[in-house]
């Protein structure tokens, strides 16, 4: 084994360091095991249920009319989710894109939506018009309510109440931190919230954004109480294996709302053809809680390796895990940069290119990437980025295999410890740089 990590650039005294950090994660890394197990088995039951065949493999064209494929799938889902129904699609475009037709499908003008867990997602501001943009839903009338998370990253009960507005029509609930710094909110959280808001007024429709928590826990937030829960196929459900797509799983009323924007008034789910995709978003979602284990497990290495060696990690080395991201601030700029380094490194597509920070559109600083994906910009494989200002975070998430996530985390360490960013506490062999 040895030989092979040192074959792969790998050192000695960085693979010793890791062993011994994994001898304390044991436990928890089972724990992870079974809740992998038991949705594995709640997505087999689902796709029993359905009676899943390979004629639902069948690419269709045209118009799509009675596609068993992708009728059956969106059963599936459903009763993955224990929703009445569900939409899902190639033609939902990414995660934006299904949060987009969730929240205009299902508001009109002169609606309030309010997001009660501060400020969305980035890409949803534009969606909502937060920032002035064209198709958004303030140019069509509906208006923006927003209640700030409290300190502690629980809900804030009272300004919820107070926000509430007769014509509050949907109310937003990211359950992922994204790249925000609150802690990511359990299921159990959001539904206790869900309930809060129901009792206040029934009609509310409480919509999640389920983005990096699918498979993470047992329940989703559609088992207490989610009107929807929405997400991308590029991320968690789509196991590594679905190239494009969204999901939206919900009510019937909801659901059917969702399909008459996506597609056409009059036509909603009748039409769309699957276009050879289905037995990729099939077996995605087959394999999403075993890669969903691995990501995780991933992360709470990052976070117990880069903890012990002094940084400030989030989530931190022992806190329980809702979403699969981990965030790791370094402090100075070379850090995120030799940590996406690393992990460009250890892909298995494009490792022999070296990301390196630009100024990407949208944001106020230079940025880094590292990716080395089967699926573009897939990130339920493993990646990193980070913007190159203060405190130098880098965020970092994925992974289709546990070996391959530990891989990207021992090259990342091999290139702190290679530059002398990071001395190895342990360390019994001294490592000689090539060159
Ligand atoms: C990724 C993400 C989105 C948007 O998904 P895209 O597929 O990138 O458009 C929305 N919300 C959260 C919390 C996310 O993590």
């Amino acid at each position: 084994m040895e030989n092979i990590y040192e074959e792969l650039g790998v050192s000695r005294p960085v693979l010793e360091f890791a062993d011994e950090i994994l001898k304390g994660l044991e436990e928890r890394f089972r724990q992870i095991d079974e809740t992998a197990e038991y949705n594995q088995l709640k997505v087999i039951k689902a796709m029993q249920e359905a009676r899943v065949s390979a004629e639902c493999f069948q690419a269709t064209s045209g118009y799509g009319y009675n596609d068993l494929g992708r009728d059956t799938l969106e059963q599936v889902y459903a009763l993955t989710f224990h929703t009445e129904a569900a939409l899902v699609r190639p033609q939902i475009t990414c995660g934006t894109h299904a949060l987009a037709v969730a929240l205009s499908g299902n508001l009109r003008p002169g609606d309030e939506l309010l997001s009660i867990t501060g400020k969305p997602y980035d890409t949803l501001e534009e969606v909502i018009g937060i920032r002035p943009s064209c198709g958004s839903l303030a140019e069509y009338g509906v208006s923006y309510a927003q209640v700030d998370l409290l300190e502690d990253g629980s809900f804030d009960y009272e300004a919820i109440r107070a926000a509430i507005r007769p014509n509050t029509r949907l109310v937003e609930i990211q359950r992922s931190k994204g790249y925000q710094t609150r802690p990511t909110l359990s299921a159990k959280q959001i539904g206790e919230a869900i309930a809060f808001v129901k009792k206040i007024n029934p009609q509310i429709i409480c919509m999640v954004d389920n983005c990096y928590g699918e498979f993470v826990e047992r329940i989703e937030p559609s088992d207490l109480g989610a009107d929807m829960v929405v997400g991308s196929l590029i991320k968690n459900p789509g196991g590594g294996l679905a190239p494009i797509g969204g999901y939206i799983a919900g009510t019937k009323e909801c659901v059917e709302r969702c399909a008459y924007r996506l597609t056409s008034p009059g036509l909603g789910k009748e039409v769309g053809a699957s276009l050879g995709v289905m037995q990729s978003f099939y077996q995605g979602l087959f394999l999403a809680p075993t890669v969903t284990a691995a990501a995780l497990k991933g992360a709470i290495f990052a976070a117990n390796v880069y903890e012990k060696l002094g940084f400030h990690v989030v989530p931190n080395a022992t806190e329980e895990r809702y979403d699969i991201i981990q965030a790791v601030e370094f402090g100075f700029p070379e850090g995120v940069i030799s940590f996406c380094e690393g992990i460009q490194a250890a892909a298995p597509v494009d490792s022999y290119v070296t990301p390196e920070p630009w100024a990407m559109p949208g944001y106020d600083s230079d940025v880094i990437m590292a990716a080395g994906a089967f699926v573009q910009g897939s990130s339920i494989e493993l990646s990193a980025d980070g913007p190159i200002k203060p405190p130098y975070a880098v965020y970092f998430q994925g992974g289709l295999t546990w070996p391959h996530a530990k891989l990207g985390i021992l090259k990342s360490l091999q290139r702190l410890y290679e530059r002398g960013y990071v001395k190895l506490p342990d360390a019994i062999l001294i490592y000689e740089p090539e060159g």
